[in-house]
């Protein structure tokens, strides 16, 4: 018997990533995560000036 649960949720292959357009500098992207279009998506500089700052 084998537990089905392993390897799942922290396996490391490939990420599926998809294709997306910065809304801050309009520059093409990718996001490891499905744009749900409700979002503005940045890239991985904007995400870094966009994200909330909690300190
Ligand atoms: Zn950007």
């Amino acid at each position: 018997m084998y537990d089905d649960r392993r390897g799942r949720g922290y396996d490391r292959g490939p990420q599926e990533m998809h294709d997306v357009t910065c809304a801050d500098c309009g520059k093409e992207t990718q996001v490891p995560f499905k744009p749900d279009g409700t979002r503005p998506v940045y890239c991985r500089e904007c995400y870094q000036k966009h994200r909330p700052q909690r300190y």
